[in-house]
């Protein structure tokens, strides 16, 4: 099977914080891979814009080393990485002062796609903004691409749209989840929506339940301070799982287009009932060994968020009523493992005698580390020995279903990124998801802190506190084993 690929329009990218983190492990390495694959004409260019004083070569020389860390592969094509380092330029800009910008006016070509990638704290991003008109670098036909976090709270993810909203319009803004933009959260939507078999068995007559888990084996060591201001909860459910949930479990949006996508997800949030208290796990790592705990990464002996966290939710439609969706997340766990579970309904019946198991089909989406998808159904147990039955999973890792080219499986930040180009706003979230994500996630948290909630301890390389296990053995459920 061969891939298609198709150039974008000329382009200048203009990356604020083009030489943090972000930048070099992420945006760059992922936009030389589209390069190399022909995606990006040989005419667009990428501007680095930030504080640090380089010059245009200094930034090709920075993100040469780059590309040798981060880029994979690819890295070893010399000739590959200087054609790419020819497109790339470099401008210092003061978000917060007047140095830079008259220059980086100079630089951009007004008559092609202009895209401003904001790679950098959200404090910035009204600064930015506000530059990019006053120096009359944006437009109306500009795009501006946001990092998360956005917000840490309904208040604080109004007053970004707010700041955004001043200067673009909201067709204008990219908000980044870079868990949208992997292959199988496309074949998701591909699966239900082009395929008869799921639509009439995805509903409460027939699912069970569902389970969303996103684990994973590193803690929060290095950045522990930076993440003790946030949690599971607003540095990953809040946003991600969040973002899986309204992909299970929307309506099919009249078509695939980006505001007609982003309703009917839209419309999840809001049906998203309140979590009741005893409906929710909350957990922080202990201590193993040399390993330190939670509380010692996060260097608060007395901290009480969370960085492990599961709940039972329920989406009151017509559709999912009664259904309940099983969300967990965490660090220090068993394996690095994101995936989604359908669990359909069992029979009710056995025509089989001495066939005692519940059998169900299961659809298991893998997000990572390999994305592919299973179903599992229930067949003969091969053999002599009469009509006994096994539970099998029919598997469809995109490697080995689609042949060499799945293996380059577009990372997804090459994929949004060049959605941006094409102007496609379908796997970026819109102004009012996010809020309604917020509005549903600050009772949560402001519950816990009047309760002066305390999370359980769990043990490394578990599946996260005893009480998660019963939040779904109590409904005589269990949770699928986390495994990478
Ligand atoms: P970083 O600290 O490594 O880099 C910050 C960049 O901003 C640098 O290029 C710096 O020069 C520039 N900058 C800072 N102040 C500036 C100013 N006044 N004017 C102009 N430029 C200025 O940060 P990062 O890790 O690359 O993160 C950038 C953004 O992306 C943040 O919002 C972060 O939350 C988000 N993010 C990062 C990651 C990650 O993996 N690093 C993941 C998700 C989201």
């Amino acid at each position: 099977m061969v891939s298609r690929v198709i150039p974008v329009e000329d382009f200048d990218l203009v990356i604020f914080g083009g030489t943090g983190d972000l930048a070099r492990r992420k945006i760059l390495p992922g936009l030389f891979r589209r390069f190399l694959s022909g995606q990006m004409p040989e005419t667009s260019r990428i501007i680095g814009a930030a504080r640090s004083d380089l010059d245009t070569d200094g930034y090709r020389q920075l993100i040469r080393e780059a590309i040798a860390e981060f880029g994979g592969e690819e890295s070893s094509d010399a000739e590959g990485i200087d054609a790419f380092l020819g497109q790339l330029h470099y401008v210092t800009v003061d978000a917060k002062g007047d140095g830079g910008w008259s220059e980086l006016h100079d630089l951009i070509r007004f008559e092609v796609v202009n895209a401003f990638y904001f790679s950098v704290a959200p404090s910035l991003f009204g600064d930015l903004a506000e530059r990019l008109h006053t120096y009359k670098i944006a437009d109306a036909d500009s795009r501006v691409v946001v990092e998360k976090p956005f917000g840490r709270d309904l208040a604080s993810a109004k007053a970004l749209n707010a700041t955004l909203a001043e200067h673009f319009d909201e067709s204008q803004v990219y908000r980044i989840d870079h868990y949208l933009g992997k292959e199988t959260v496309q074949n998701l939507m591909a699966v239900r929506f082009g395929n008869m078999l799921f639509e009439p068995l995805w509903n409460n007559h027939y699912v069970d339940h569902i389970e969303i888990t996103v684990a994973e084996t590193v803690g929060v060591g290095g950045r522990g301070s930076y993440y003790d201001k946030s949690g599971a909860m607003r540095d990953m459910v809040q946003n991600h799982l969040m973002q899986l949930l309204c992909l299970i479990a929307m309506e099919a949006p009249s078509e695939f287009e980006s505001d007609a996508v982003r309703d009917e997800k839209l419309k999840v949030i809001r049906a998203l009932q309140p979590v009741e208290p005893h409906h929710i796990v909350r957990g922080q790592y202990d201590a193993k060994g040399d390993e330190p705990s939670y509380r010692q990464d996060a260097e608060d002996p007395r901290t009480f968020t969370e960085s492990f966290v599961a709940m039972r939710c329920e989406i009151a439609n017509w559709r999912w009523a009664g259904v309940p969706f099983y969300l967990r997340t965490g660090k220090k766990l068993k394996a690095r493992t994101s995936e989604i579970a359908v669990v359909f309904k069992d029979l009710g019946h056995s025509i089989f005698p001495g066939d005692e198991k519940r059998h169900r089909n299961i659809l298991a989406i893998q997000l990572q580390p390999n994305e592919g998808m299973q179903l599992q159904v229930t067949i003969k147990e091969p053999g002599p020995g009469g009509m006994r039955l096994v539970d099998v999973p029919l598997d469809m890792t995109f490697a080995e279903a689609l042949g060499p080219d799945a293996e380059d499986v577009t990372d997804a930040y090459e994929r949004l990124i060049m959605d941006v180009i094409r102007g496609n706003q379908t796997l970026f979230m819109r102004g009012d998801e996010v809020e309604a994500a917020w509005a549903w996630t600050d009772p949560i948290i402001e519950g816990w802190q009047a309760r002066h909630d305390v999370p359980k301890l769990y043990d490394q390389g578990s599946s996260g506190p005893e009480d998660a296990m019963a939040l779904m053995h109590r409904e005589g459920r269990k949770w699928r084993e986390i495994k990478g």
